[in-house]
């Protein structure tokens, strides 16, 4: 008979896989038998797992579940390649997860939470409050059936989906373990982003457990302009999350990255820029400005072509390492602040989760 309250085993890291084991007086080689099956292979059901005995499968059987996490309802091409998943959980809500094609690279953008509690103004995910928690299983599980569509070509992977991945930090990290464990999915370090708007007790806590890129997503260059457009900015002031971010361990050759989505006559002016270029002076980094893509009710248009190249130059005259992050996506929604999947059965209010 199966243990009532049993989870499922995916929503396990690496290392509480071991310690089942060792708990259980199995031999260490268990453990990574039990990875390859399931990371490697990508089996969903205990019999699939045909070299452990038969004993071993009911004892796993009885201990966990392995129920598909994710169902997929429905994928979008965009014009330039970019395809948008949409994924129904099994309580009934809804994630995006969005894979980008870019020359060598093909980057799968991940969603951490349903919505999203930190209300960024320019973020469609932001229009939704939060949910609820991603939980293990339902993040790495994007990962996995997005690369299986892919003939595994993922190559990276940015934690930029729908929530904020530092709101949901034990399971962010248990799914960074999990994709870079060399028993498991074995994706360097180097190749996972993980994007906050500024949290910065769990900046430090997350540098403190894995060593990953981290991007930071910046979006004005005053602390009056950022309460403006991102209310966390009223709890964690620029300073404050400058001094969090330069000391994150960034992988060896990596730098910090700042994202600043470019919002027209919001932050977009010459001064602006001079002041962002000021404000991060002495900071190794490099900056990402992104043109704001237009989705409605969002009260923001997108900057003109021109506004955005001068603001780039303005920023390459400080010597700042800049480019322009092209919009991909945008004609499926896909783009970055786009994502906002809809929950069929149940009504978002202001007034769920806050952090
Ligand atoms: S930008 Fe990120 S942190 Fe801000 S509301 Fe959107 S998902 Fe949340």
């Amino acid at each position: 008979m199966k243990d009532k309250d049993s989870i499922n085993i995916k929503d396990l890291s690496p290392q509480e896989i071991q310690d089942f084991v060792r708990d259980n007086n199995l031999q260490p080689f268990r453990a990574r038998q039990i990875s390859k099956w399931l990371y490697k292979k990508g089996v969903t059901n205990f019999d699939e797992m045909s070299d452990l005995s038969k004993e071993f499968r009911d004892f796993l059987e009885f201990s966990f579940s392995l129920e598909p996490s994710l169902q997929l309802v429905e994928e979008q091409v965009s014009e330039d390649g970019t395809k948008k998943y949409l994924f129904k959980l099994s309580d009934g809500n809804q994630i995006e997860s969005v894979l980008i094609p870019d020359k060598k690279r093909n980057t799968l953008c991940i969603s951490s939470q349903v919505g999203c509690a930190l209300g960024c103004t320019f973020c469609m995910t932001g229009t939704l409050g939060k949910l609820r928690n991603l939980r293990p299983s339902e993040i790495i599980d994007q990962y996995i059936l997005v690369n299986k569509y892919n003939e595994n070509s993922i190559t990276n992977v940015v934690f930029m989906g729908m929530g904020e991945p530092l709101d949901n930090l034990d399971n962010l990290v248990k799914v960074i373990n999990i994709l870079t464990d060399p028993h498991y999915l074995a994706l360097s370090p180097k190749r996972i982003t993980v994007s906050t708007s500024g949290l910065v007790p769990q900046i430090k806590k997350l540098g403190e457990q894995v060593s990953v890129n981290l991007a930071v997503s910046l979006n004005a260059p005053t602390d009056e302009l950022r309460d403006e457009i991102m209310p966390i900015n009223k709890r964690y002031p620029i300073k404050a999350l400058l001094e969090a971010s330069v000391k994150f361990p960034v992988p060896n050759r990596k730098y910090l990255m700042f994202e600043y989505v470019l919002l027209k006559d919001k932050n977009d002016s010459d001064s602006d820029a001079h002041t962002l270029a000021k404000l991060l002076r002495g900071i190794k980094c490099k900056i990402n400005i992104i043109p704001f893509n237009e989705a409605y009710p969002l009260p923001y248009k997108s900057p003109t072509w021109d506004r955005v190249l001068k603001f780039q130059e303005i920023l390459m005259s400080y010597r700042i390492n800049v480019r322009i992050r092209k919009s991909r996506g945008s004609d499926i929604l896909g783009a970055c602040g786009q994502l906002a999947a809809t929950y069929p059965s149940i009504k978002v209010t202001e007034t769920q989760t806050q952090i």
